[in-house]
């Protein structure tokens, strides 16, 4: 056995619906601007003619699991709910094809991207890297992973209400790159891995939250998610 100085980190897990085991998470990728609308909102329209999809990532040990109360966190005022539908990963896959892209899925699950909207403008505008926006503890909120091997989805009502009240309320099938694509897209770039999870981008609709709110989210065949939002520490 490998002696460590200090006990090292956790490994992030998911539940699996119907399975005792728990879905291992290797990495988090994040899909930008993925929803016409939703680009447009964010005043950077998208021109799939001319563009490629973008990506950031965020580190694992920020993943909470459906159902928790997040802090509120510390340095912004403007905090924002993201519902995505997550691909969970489920075999390596480098520079895999579309036409293949579907072997390597394990499953779907309910996504939340929190973000510091007001940290993330900033550093978009002044060109600097989006961590500080994006890699907030406790911001990748994920339901229980849905296992469906290669399955691809490509329509299937998604939407979040926040206390109840509708924010946003859109269709996968408005994926500006759809499932196969982006797997397809980001194994050009990554060796990716079982337990890497993608969440696919938001509709357009995101919103502020503030101490006290619950969101409640839903992926269309695929399932609900659910965050509620406590006090700052
Ligand atoms: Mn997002």
């Amino acid at each position: 056995m490998t002696a460590y100085l200090f006990t090292p980190p956790a490994v992030q897990s998911l539940p699996v619906r119907g399975k005792a085991e728990r879905f291992p998470i290797n990495r988090l990728f994040f899909v930008g601007r993925n929803y016409h609308a939703h680009a447009v909102e964010m005043g950077k329209p998208v021109d799939k003619t001319v563009e490629r999809p973008f990506y950031f990532t965020k580190a694992p040990q920020t993943l909470v699991e459906s159902g928790a109360t997040v802090a509120y966190p510390p340095e912004t005022k403007n905090y924002h709910f993201e519902m995505e539908m997550v691909v969970a990963i489920g075999a390596p896959a480098f520079r895999v094809s579309q036409e293949d892209a579907h072997k390597v899925i394990y499953g779907y699950a309910a996504g939340l991207d929190m973000t510091r909207r007001d940290l993330q403008l900033v550093a978009r505008d002044k060109g600097r890297p989006w961590d500080l926006g994006k890699d907030v503890e406790q911001s990748s909120v994920c339901a229980e992973i849905v296992p469906m091997p290669g399955v691809v989805i490509d329509q299937g009502a998604i939407a979040l209400e926040v206390n109840g009240v509708t924010k946003q309320s859109s269709n996968v099938d408005k994926l500006i790159w759809n499932v196969r694509e982006i797997i397809a897209d980001l194994s050009l770039f990554y060796h990716l891995q079982p337990g890497d999870l993608i969440y696919t981008g938001t509709p357009e609709g995101v919103g502020a939250v503030v101490a006290g709110d619950r969101i409640h989210g839903r992926v269309e065949g695929v399932g609900e998610i659910v965050l509620n939002v406590g006090p700052a520490e």
